[in-house]
């Protein structure tokens, strides 16, 4: 399978000095223009008519900016306010008739428009948890290409999911994106006929890409919810791989190395663990684990237990932060997936296990169409 196209060979630099928020800059230009305007052709209500932007129009401009245009990108006055645009809502359910494990199964089909976040909750609100289901499906469509940059208007989208309780709130059982910029239809099904689950495409082979077990800081996990340079991290982008797994999981040393600090700044970080690899030329750090089992300075062997995950500091669910930094320059962040430092590779659904596969591909697309 190809790499993603955003990963392959290549580091991501990753700001992690606070710089200015774009979006908030733009929308404070944007409202003393505004009001410098009134003022000079006479409109006698400029509080009133600054309203005019309502909030979720300025809201959804941040999002814009964030996940998409650059500070190159010439926006006018006329743009500023556009005509509201229109979601393009092929079908939604929400039965309660289809249940797969007794959760009721929903189904979205649509078309983008400005942002998979706009839209997503031009169709669902903030309260039925817009947000978070649009960045599960930007987290996975994150293994097909950067989401940054190709999703263009009118890309269609079908998706079968679940709502859960609890933090992680949707649980995704199919995507498919029709993608303008790539000619193609990128797919993706859940399936927990494996020993560990996962999603893959329509020929069976695994969407998201896992390290060899020797160089793994975690050998079982859920699924990877958020790699470097990921857009719900906002400007900058998320510096580090997040592997979801209960509280508790063995976390391991992929290299020999030396352990140079734990614990350092633990509200954030929670419990930490950061590893000196000379022989590799980078530092591999852990996060939010709820035990450390090693001490500054120590040495350690590849393949060690260092400590085991946890939800501790600032986090919303059980996971690892597993983040790989130039041992020179800590704002230069390596991907796992990229080949120099990791060896990874896909799975592909065994031939033995093909027909319960496709069962369950067979099943997912008939929601789609009762829909
Ligand atoms: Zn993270």
């Amino acid at each position: 399978m190809d790499f993603p196209n955003s990963l392959q060979d290549q580091h991501i630099e990753v700001k992690k000095r606070s710089s200015p928020n774009f979006g908030f800059l733009l929308l404070f230009a944007m409202s003393v223009g505004l009001n410098f305007y009134l003022l000079i052709f006479g409109g006698s209500k400029p509080v009133e008519m600054a309203q005019a932007i309502s909030q979720e129009e300025s809201a959804n401009l941040v999002e814009t900016q964030v996940e998409g245009l650059g500070p190159e990108e010439n926006i006018s006055f006329e743009e500023i306010i556009p005509p509201a645009p229109k979601v393009q809502k092929i079908s939604f359910s929400k039965s309660d008739d289809i249940k797969i494990g007794d959760i009721a199964v929903q189904s979205l089909d649509f078309k983008v428009r400005n942002s998979l976040n706009y839209t997503v909750c031009k169709i669902l609100s903030r309260k039925e948890g817009c947000a978070a289901l649009s960045a599960h499906l930007g987290r996975l469509m994150s293994w097909f290409f950067d989401v940054n940059k190709y999703i263009r208007n009118d890309d269609s989208m079908k998706v079968v999911f679940q709502k859960l309780d609890g933090p992680e709130q949707f649980k995704i059982l199919k995507l498919s994106y029709k993608s303008q910029a790539f000619g193609k239809t990128f797919v993706a099904n859940f399936f927990d006929g494996l020993d560990q689950a996962g999603y893959f495409d329509l020929d069976g082979n695994e969407i998201a890409m896992r390290i060899v077990e020797s160089q793994s800081p975690m050998r079982t996990y859920t699924e990877i919810t958020s790699l470097p340079g990921d857009f719900r991290k906002g400007v900058g982008g998320h510096s580090g791989t997040d592997f979801k797994a209960p509280v508790g999981t063995p976390v391991y040393s992929g290299f020999k190395g030396k352990v140079v600090r734990t614990n350092w700044n633990v509200r954030a970080n929670g419990y930490c663990v950061e590893i000196d690899h000379p022989q590799k030329g980078i530092k591999t750090l852990y996060l939010h684990l709820s035990r450390v089992l090693v001490k500054p300075g120590q040495t350690v062997k590849a393949g060690q237990k260092v400590a085991e995950s946890g939800n501790t500091g600032r986090t919303f669910a059980p996971h690892l932060h597993y983040e790989i930094q130039h041992r020179k320059n800590r704002d230069r962040i390596y991907s796992p997936f990229d080949s120099k430092h990791h060896k990874h590779y896909t799975r592909k659904i065994p031939a033995n296990r093909l027909e319960q596969y496709k069962k369950t591909m067979t099943q997912y697309d008939s929601i789609l169409k009762q829909s």
